[in-house]
């Protein structure tokens, strides 16, 4: 089996791994360069857009719905003979986040489900996805297998946000003796930090006492989050104010897992103390018509400007790409308000978050920074090596390649964008 990181070898963000075995060749993850023109994204890999490669790329297997790891897909049709696999929540967040913007871009019709712990076969390759910690909607590991050999992709993790068990089971589940564990290292520089409950802890007795809205940094699809501030909410006899957009992705996330028989402990529209304030994105949803019955669903939790200016001391509202423009609009008074933020994350997510950070942090209100991220801590990329055993670590996204080769020595392996890693030939040469 070979590994080749066309992207993520070099770069924090946007990623992409191809894997081959004998004549099946797969890929994992397309992502979107932060920031970059769609020229700039697509890749030059042998068929992905073309029929001239001598063996085709079976499958793009896709681990979460952020743009660093599905964005390409949206930048230049791939080949349509290309299977795309993802589970479908994420197809459905990805096709309600390209419908938010008027110009948005369409995904590849070739989409095929995955689900949690069942194994797929792509060619030669046996794969088996495990749901993971993470702040998309959803994000999954998977486990590789083709040629006995066992490859691990981590995708994007954590073990210290809502999903914390998720990591736990990902532990506990046997998969055999491992070659290669291909690791994100987004945060590896990071040794060690607080859980989401305990950074909420913390914040609670300050929501509390604050005598104006809080406004807090959130992702749209950070359910997570958005679960954590919900509760944060209910102690603290706040209301949560989001959009349409939040509430028709938590919606939709909780009817597709109903479907198959789960229920999700996530905020929605049952939710008592959530308000859906009328803004842009909101307008939006209800100019989606596929939607019509959610929104009508919405309407007696809809709230307007007026309501949000008289009740600000009793809110906690999420804050996201472009929230700034309404705010600034719409919001009479920043006194006794707190904006909360992270200082360990990059906020490259969604384009238009750092912008978003920038103004509130120029407002005059108090910032309260707080520790937390959506990647693992190197001490849990540890725990992970020393479970897995690996016989190699190749790190992807890594804000900090050294750590990587002081910490594991030659098990290490840091690859260049495009080199070539060949398992069975490592074996020969040890
Ligand atoms: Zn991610």
């Amino acid at each position: 089996m070979k590994i080749i990181v066309h992207r993520g070898a070099e770069e924090t963000g946007g990623n992409c791994i191809e894997l081959v075995s004998g004549k099946s060749r797969i890929l994992l993850d397309y992502g979107a360069l932060p920031g970059a023109a769609d020229e700039e994204t697509i890749l030059n890999i042998p068929g992905l857009y073309d029929d001239k490669a001598s063996h085709p790329i079976l499958g793009l297997i896709i681990s979460h719905t952020h743009l660093s790891h599905y964005g390409a897909l949206l930048a230049r049709p791939i080949n349509p003979g290309i299977k795309v696999f993802m589970t479908e929540i994420m197809e459905d967040v990805i096709r309600i986040n390209a419908k938010m913007p008027r110009d948005g871009k369409k995904l590849p019709a070739n989409i095929h489900y995955f689900r949690k712990g069942h194994k797929f076969i792509v060619g030669r390759f046996v794969i088996t996805p495990y749901l993971m910690d993470h702040t998309a909607a959803e994000s999954f590991a998977f486990l590789i297998e083709s040629e006995g050999k066992r490859v691990i992709y981590t995708g994007d993790f954590r073990a210290h946000g809502g999903k914390a068990n998720a990591f736990k089971q990902f532990l506990a589940a046997s998969m055999g003796p491992v070659d290669a564990l291909i690791t994100e290292g987004v945060r590896a520089g990071i040794e060690k930090g607080p859980d989401e409950q305990e950074v909420m802890d913390h914040l609670e007795p300050m929501v509390k006492d604050q005598h104006g809205a809080v406004y807090f940094m959130c992702a749209g699809q950070d359910i997570g989050l958005l679960t954590s501030l919900a509760a944060l909410a209910r102690n603290t006899k706040r209301y949560l104010v989001v959009d349409g957009y939040t509430v028709l992705v938590l919606e939709r996330l909780k009817e597709l897992a109903l479907k198959q028989g789960v229920e999700l402990k996530i905020p929605g529209l049952d939710t008592e103390y959530l308000r859906i304030v009328r803004n842009a994105a909101t307008q939006r949803i209800y100019q989606l018509t596929e939607y019509a019955g959610i929104f009508r669903r919405m309407r007696p939790v809809m709230f307007g400007w007026d309501w949000v200016n008289d009740n600000l001391r009793k809110l906690i509202i999420p804050v996201r790409a472009n929230s700034q423009l309404w705010v600034d609009e719409q919001i009479k008074d920043f006194g006794g308000a707190a904006f909360v933020y992270s200082d360990w994350e990059s906020y490259g997510d969604e384009p238009g978050m750092r912008e978003t950070l920038e103004w509130f942090k120029a407002q005059r209100m108090e910032a309260i920074a707080i520790p937390s991220s959506g990647h693992a801590y190197f001490s849990t990329i540890r725990k992970l090596v020393e479970n897995k055993r690996p016989r190699y670590i190749i790190p992807v996204n890594a804000g900090d390649p050294e750590k990587f080769t002081s910490t594991f020595g030659k098990r290490a392996k840091v690859l260049k964008n495009g080199e070539e890693f060949a398992l069975d030939q490592a074996e020969k040469s040890f």
